[in-house]
């Protein structure tokens, strides 16, 4: 398995594969290309269906700041093998080509570029299943935290960014008001929410209004294009945000202990990237806010105290039942269902860690994180390619938008 720096991202919103691998490419082009002075960008797929709701023209132009830029599309939706991708040719000033660049977006801001080796995929950790991971820690008697120390000893310092990013993105949007961008014309609520949970004398009404308002506060940001943390993707970035910002303020757990939970959750998207898919457009929201719930339901049981086995039980809850779980954003923003998804899945969470702790001294669960993972990539294989970050079916079709819209 990779670092799980690339698991914890840090950029802009709203899509990680559609803005934030964008950007990675972009970047790394002009910096590859000295000579650069004209580029033409290709999308294919669900790139080039939802690149308008995505903000994807925006961020190639500003990653391409002074060279001259062309985009076009390519609208047949089986033409390249991933499902995410882009080529990028580039020219200097005599109109000599330098190089084409055929860029796949991999998932949670992941890139991978054709026959060029950058390192993003160089493999930190020496296991590829959870089992594997199971076995070396209890071998070594370590927790999955000390296991990623073990592996990735200087994270501790990147997390710390991770960890005050997330919390100046909920503070930014728990603040913001007005629309959210594009057609769809949706008011910013995260405030509301915060102000209706601040009124209630329910504590725990008080706390669950608490954490919809900070998923809320950062699937907002994100879809208005914020800077984000990928956790494991942008459009499902709010759950896990809104879990450490209500570790922090409401819980008071230090930074320390909340790099620890995150690092805990990362193993298990790690799991997921490796075997299956992060990304909507291969998997389905399944890859992105089921992998996001499993995440926070592992962080919540490790800092609760709970033993591997409860870990483990509750990250494979926090999947399974978000198993067959459609990518259909209307529009192609990332706002319905995509927000209020955050929130859901970050109450599941809760849910999910405690059944998984209470579950674990029932009985033993005889579905192993690995095999969840197994069924949601052969699952998302069967979601048919409208339902997968096309915005060709599902509740994407049921809003007609005028055209002066
Ligand atoms: S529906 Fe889910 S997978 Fe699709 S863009 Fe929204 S959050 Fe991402």
């Amino acid at each position: 398995m990779k670092s799980l720096k690339e698991i914890y991202k840090i950029g802009p919103g709203p899509s990680s594969s559609h803005t934030l691998a964008v950007q990675r490419a972009c970047l790394l082009y002009k910096e590859h290309h000295a000579d650069l002075k004209r580029v033409e960008v290709e999308l294919f797929d669900s790139l080039a269906f939802t690149a308008e709701g995505h903000h994807t023209f925006e961020i190639i132009r500003s990653s391409f700041k002074d060279i001259e830029v062309s985009i076009s599309k390519t609208l047949d939706k089986w033409r390249h093998p991933y499902a995410t991708a882009f080529d990028i040719n580039g020219y200097d000033e005599h109109n000599e080509h330098l190089s084409l660049w055929e860029v796949a977006s991999i998932g949670g801001g992941s890139i991978r570029i054709i026959d060029h080796d950058f390192g993003f995929e160089d493999e930190i950790y020496p296991h590829q299943h959870f089992d594997e991971v199971k076995a070396f820690v209890t071998e070594h008697n370590m927790n999955l935290f000390e296991y990623v120390l073990h592996f990735e000893p200087n994270i501790v310092e990147y997390m710390e960014q991770i960890v005050n990013q997330m919390l100046t993105t909920v503070k930014t949007g728990l603040s913001a008001s007005g629309l959210l961008p594009g057609r769809l014309k949706v008011p910013r609520v995260s405030n509301d929410l915060l102000m209706r949970a601040n009124n209630t004398s329910d504590k725990p009404q008080r706390d669950r209004l608490n954490l919809m308002a900070y998923a809320y506060a950062a699937s907002e940001e994100n879809a208005s294009g914020g800077i984000c943390v990928t956790a494991p993707t942008l459009g499902a970035s709010g759950s896990i945000a809104g879990l450490v910002y209500h570790y922090y303020h409401n819980l008071n757990f230090s930074k320390a202990k909340i790099i620890e939970g995150l690092c805990v959750g990362g193993i298990f998207a790690n799991v997921i990237k490796t075997n299956a898919t992060l990304a909507g457009s291969e998997g389905g929201c399944q890859a992105e806010i089921g992998s996001a719930c499993a995440m926070a339901s592992a962080m919540i049981t490790h800092l609760n105290g709970a033993n591997l086995k409860s870990i483990e039980y509750a990250a494979e809850i926090g999947i399974e039942h978000h198993l067959g779980l459609t990518c259909d954003p209307i529009g192609g923003y990332v706002i319905i269902p995509c927000i209020e998804r955050n929130a859901v899945a970050l109450l599941r969470s809760f849910d999910a860690a405690l059944l998984a702790e209470q579950m674990s001294e029932i009985r033993t669960n005889k579905i192993t994180f690995d095999s969840v993972v197994r069924t949601m990539n052969y699952t998302g294989k069967m979601i048919i390619k409208e339902l997968r970050e096309t915005s060709l079916g599902g509740l994407a079709t049921e809003v007609v938008f005028d055209s002066e819209d």
